[in-house]
């Protein structure tokens, strides 16, 4: 302080000096901007030699998680190889040939078809390089103007798990460029599952960088210091309902098997799992490889393309009298005490529907029990009939106007999609087969017990042990649980679907359902204190041995977990379909198996091969 008052100049002319030295400096900014932008005639000379590129800044995908917030789709970085048609100069052919292992008649044809889009603006001319490619390519280069290389990123599944679900990405084709202006060819989409239903979260926005390049094909500088680039945005992240554990221990279980599992937490409609197998690693349709790959799965006989657990539609067999159960009780035709007898089956002129032995009569919670067949076949009769002397029309629409309110016969519109409808038929149908109103409940009695022409998905038949679960609803099955943040839940599907049945009608079958797995024909699928409600049934199969089918949720109160299991080509639903459900249901609500008996059942599941 002493020394700076101690200075010869006073204040005013220091302050003077610090004016001089402002003017200064600003004179010499505005004559240093005056010779960039007007005189200097260096910066035309280069923007002779160079060109004006637009980059497209890709933004990165959003993840895809489970619902405990493991990562089960992530990103990859990888490169396109970039061409501008008319700023490709002096192509010496043989040496770009050699650089991208191409024939110099591929390189000419990939040149024109961009030419065709536009030969100002690049397209792809290499899809998908590699990072060791990109290495090698990227040094070399400089000596091909026109060309560049662009990142972007690439689907990586840590887990080879839940393909059909996860669905994958792909190029655009014309549709999507016709319908949604975003999209510029070469770009990519959401193509199936997941991908495709979440399109327009994950995929984010893209962004675009304005730069100069020289002729050499390097970056010389931002246009207008970037004021015209836009940034690109983050996909938002997706977390599903998925457990990913669960998933993977349903594809183990059901390896060397064809069959699907769908696992759906009853109160809120989330799907826990759904496996189809066989399946592929999802990473088999990612990048170069893709379409290649695609052929290949496409060929395979064992289709692992194809999504059972959605799109197979199987007849439900003795699952269903639990349908007909409960209508039977809302038509007030079928009580508790209602008891009919069965003599190894339902006999009716010359028609015989078989049954297995067990005790007779039964009244309707032992016919769940046991599985009668006489009995449904009795009990439709009285429900299709219940309006005396009206055809048979009449009841047989009533009925069917109920089994729809379980969501049988109808996609279950959500967020995952390429459902198959499965069918319930119309009376349309049978007046068309049989003759107007020349059909009766005993022409259609397959129906009682779940065959003939009644078709359900893996998933349908899930959302029914569901809707027992929850005594009377369901809530549509989704896979999409919250967006951008694990905690900034989707409301999309909360509403409650009713049945047309009382909630009061399902006490009685849920009772039924424990007492098969207690002393029933589902006793395989029995945990040690924890209750188990669930339903076996067969689907017959006219091509071979018939398929194993098991419906269940546990615990019996407060369910947090409805499942369907099918086996295909596994006979009686008690053999295979029954132990992995109650595996299922015990690797949820335990997270692990740890009795010796559970595991060695376990290790049958999952060595038993059973083939077409
Ligand atoms: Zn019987």
């Amino acid at each position: 302080v002493d020394s700076f008052r101690s200075s010869k100049l006073s204040y005013a002319d220091r302050r003077k000096v610090i004016l001089v030295i402002f003017v200064i400096v600003a004179v010499i900014y505005i004559v240093r901007l005056f010779q960039i932008q007007v005189i200097d005639e260096s910066y035309k000379i280069s923007a002779a030699n160079s060109s004006l590129r637009n980059l497209t800044v890709y933004p990165a995908r959003g993840l895809i998680y489970d619902r405990n917030g493991k990562l089960m789709v992530y990103n990859e970085v990888i490169y396109d190889l970039m061409v501008t048609p008319n700023q490709v100069r002096v192509l010496d052919t043989a040496a770009i040939c050699t650089l991208l292992e191409m024939q110099p008649s591929d390189v000419k044809e990939r040149i024109e078809k961009a030419r065709v889009w536009s030969p100002y603006r690049p397209s792809v001319f290499e899809k998908q390089i590699s990072k060791a490619e990109f290495a090698r390519i990227q040094e070399q280069l400089f000596k091909f103007p026109g060309f560049y290389v662009q990142a972007r990123t690439q689907r990586y599944y840590p887990y080879q798990i839940a393909p059909h679900t996860f669905g994958y990405i792909g190029e655009v084709n014309q549709s999507d460029l016709d319908r949604d202006g975003y999209y510029r060819p070469g770009d990519y989409i959401g193509i199936s599952g997941i991908e495709r239903a979440y399109e327009k979260e994950l995929r984010g926005q893209k962004g675009m960088r304005k730069v100069w390049v020289d002729k050499f094909n390097n970056e010389i500088g931002r246009v207008a210091e970037g004021k015209y680039d836009t940034s690109a945005v983050a996909g938002l992240d997706l977390y599903t309902t998925i457990d990913l554990d669960l998933q993977r221990y349903g594809e183990e279980l059901l390896q060397n098997k064809s069959g699907s599992i769908v696992a759906i937490e009853p109160a809120t409609g989330e799907i826990l799992a759904l496996v189809s197998h066989p399946g592929y690693d999802p990473n088999l349709l990612v990048g170069r490889v893709r379409t290649k790959n695609y052929g290949m799965l496409q060929q395979d006989p064992n289709k692992p393309l194809y999504n059972r657990a959605l799109q197979a539609r199987y007849p439900p067999g003795s699952t269903f009298k639990m349908v007909n159960a409960l209508i039977g009780q809302q038509l007030g035709v079928l009580t508790a005490q209602t008891t009919y007898p069965c003599a190894m089956g339902f006999h009716f002129g010359g028609l015989t529907v078989g049954c297995h032995a067990h005790p007779s009569p039964l009244d309707l919670s032992q016919s769940i029990q046991h599985s009668c067949n006489a009995y449904y076949c009795r009990a439709f009769r009285a429900i299709i009939d219940a309006n005396g002397s009206k055809p048979a029309r009449e009841g047989f629409e009533e009925w069917r106007r109920q089994v729809l309110s379980f969501g049988f016969g109808q996609a279950l519109e959500s967020d995952i999609p390429n459902q198959s409808s499965g069918n319930i038929p119309t009376a349309a149908y049978y007046d068309r087969y049989h003759g107007k109103n020349r059909w009766k409940s005993i022409t259609i009695i397959s129906l009682s017990i779940g065959q003939g022409e009644i078709t359900a998905t893996p998933l349908q038949l899930a959302n029914f042990a569901a809707t027992i679960a929850n005594r009377g609803f369901y809530v549509v099955p989704h896979v999409g649980k919250a967006l951008g943040r694990k905690d900034s839940l989707l409301q999309k599907y909360t509403i409650h679907h009713n049945t047309s049945v009382n909630r009061s009608y399902y006490d009685l079958v849920v009772d039924a359902m424990e007492n098969v797995v207690i002393a029933g024909t589902g006793r395989v699928a029995r945990i040690d204190s924890i209750s188990v409600c669930g339903k076996t049934g067969t689907a017959q199969n006219p091509h071979g041995e018939d398929h194993s089918i098991f419906i269940a949720f546990a615990p019996k109160d407060n369910p947090k977990i409805a499942i369907a299991v099918v086996v295909e080509n596994a006979g009686f639903g008690a053999t295979w379909a029954a132990p992995i459900a109650s595996l299922m249901i015990e690797k949820y609500l335990r997270r692990e198996i740890t009795a010796p008996n559970r595991l060695d059942l376990e290790k049958r599941m999952k060595e038993v091969r059973l083939s077409p």
